[in-house]
C-alpha cells in the first residue's frame, strides 16, 4: 500500500494544501486537495473517497472533481458516515455553487455516488476493506481503518483527546494522525477538538496500553502559524517516546510496511517507575482512559546515541 500526501495542512496558500491523501492511486482519504495536487490524469484514476467529516478542509474539492470527470463515463464512490453525507449533499451539491454531479449524466451512472456507512462495520472500498470508527471533534467525525493485505492504515482525520475508545476497534500498522496545534495552545485545541504533541503523546500510550504495540506514526493536519512549534515538538516527542514518527508534507509518498515488530520500539517496563505524561491536562485525560502503563526507558544503545544529539550533551527524557 502506497500512501501519497496531497495536503498536510488545514489552511490553504501558496505552500500549503488542504488535508488530503491517495491511497495506490485510487483511493483519496478526504478532499481538501484532490484536484489542486493532482493532474488530469490522475484524478481520472481517483475511484473512491472517504470523507471523515464535513469540514471545509476536508471536503473543499468534491465539486471540481465532479467537474473534472463529469464527461469521462466514470463514477467515483464517495464512502461517509450520515452526517458528512447529508451535508455534502445539502451544501454542496444542491446545483446552486456547482453542476450536480450526483445525478448527470444519470441518476443511476452518476459522476460521483454518495455512500453513508455505519461506525464499527466493515465495508469493502475497491480492494480494501474499511471501517469507520467515531473520534472526538466538534462536529460528528469518523477515523477510518484502510486494510489490505497484511497492511492496514487508520487515518484519524481531525479529532481531539479521546482516540483511547478507538483504539478498541482498529489495528493499524500505520496510524495518520492529526496534529494541529503546539503544546502551548492545548487549552484551545482541548476546545475545537485537535491534537497537540502533547494530546498525541497521551494518545499514543494508550494505544501502547490497549494493543501491546506502536505503529508507525505519520502527521499531518498541521496549523500553518503553530508548524514550526509543532515540528519541534513532534522530533522531540519521536525520541522520547522512540516512535517512527514522520512529519508529512505535500507529494510525500510512503510505502506502508506490515512489520509491527520493526515499529514495536516501545515497550513496557519492568520495575522501572511511572513516566508522567507532559500534558498539564493529564488528570481529565485519565478519568476518561484507562491509566496508562509507564513507558520503557530506551535501551542503553539508544540512549547514547539520543544524547548525542541534545546540546550540552544531556540526556532526552525518558
Ligand atoms: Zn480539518
Ligand atoms: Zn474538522
Amino acid at each position: 500500500m502506497e500512501l501519497r500526501v496531497l495536503g498536510a495542512h488545514n489552511m490553504e496558500s501558496k505552500h500549503t494544501r488542504m488535508e488530503s491523501h491517495l491511497i495506490d492511486g485510487v483511493l483519496a482519504l478526504d478532499a481538501g486537495s484532490i484536484t489542486r495536487a493532482l493532474s488530469f490524469d490522475e484524478q481520472l484514476g481517483i475511484r473512491a473517497i472517504i470523507l471523515s467529516h464535513r469540514h471545509f478542509d476536508h471536503v473543499r474539492d468534491l465539486p471540481a472533481i465532479g467537474l473534472a470527470l463529469r464527461n469521462t463515463g466514470v463514477t467515483v464512490d464517495v464512502y461517509a458516515i450520515p452526517d458528512t453525507i447529508e451535508f455534502v449533499a445539502a451544501k454542496l451539491f444542491d446545483g446552486s455553487l456547482f453542476p450536480d454531479p450526483l445525478n448527470f449524466p444519470s441518476p443511476e451512472n452518476p459522476t460521483l455516488r454518495l455512500h453513508p456507512v455505519q461506525f464499527y462495520q466493515e465495508f469493502k472500498v475497491l480492494d480494501y476493506t474499511a471501517t469507520a470508527v467515531p473520534v472526538p471533534h466538534s462536529v460528528p467525525a469518523a477515523g477510518f481503518q484502510i486494510a489490505s493485505g497484511d497492511v492496514s492504515l487508520f487515518y484519524t482525520g481531525d479529532t481531539g483527546r479521546g482516540l483511547c475508545e478507538a483504539w478498541k476497534h482498529v489495528t493499524p500498522t500505520t496510524l495518520l494522525a492529526e496534529v494541529t496545534f503546539g503544546n502551548e495552545n492545548e487549552a484551545w485545541a482541548l476546545e475545537v477538538g485537535h491534537l497537540t504533541p502533547n494530546l498525541l503523546e497521551e494518545a499514543l500510550v494508550s494505544f501502547n496500553e490497549e494493543r501491546g504495540y506502536l505503529p508507525k506514526v505519520i502527521v499531518a493536519h498541521m496549523s500553518p502559524p503553530w508548524e514550526v512549534q509543532v515540528k519541534g515538538e513532534l522530533r522531540r516527542l519521536a525520541r522520547k517516546l522512540g516512535v517512527d514518527l514522520q512529519i508529512s508534507r505535500a507529494d510525500m509518498r510512503v510505502t506502508l510496511q506490515p512489520d509491527r515488530l520493526r515499529l514495536k520500539t516501545v515497550t513496557w517496563s519492568d520495575g522501572t517507575p511511572p513516566q508522567p505524561l507532559s500534558s498539564p491536562s493529564r488528570g481529565r485525560y485519565l478519568r476518561r482512559c484507562r491509566r496508562p502503563r509507564p513507558l520503557r526507558r530506551h535501551p542503553p544503545a539508544d540512549r547514547r546515541r539520543m544524547g548525542k544529539r541534545l546540546p550540552g550533551g544531556r540526556m532526552p527524557a525518558p
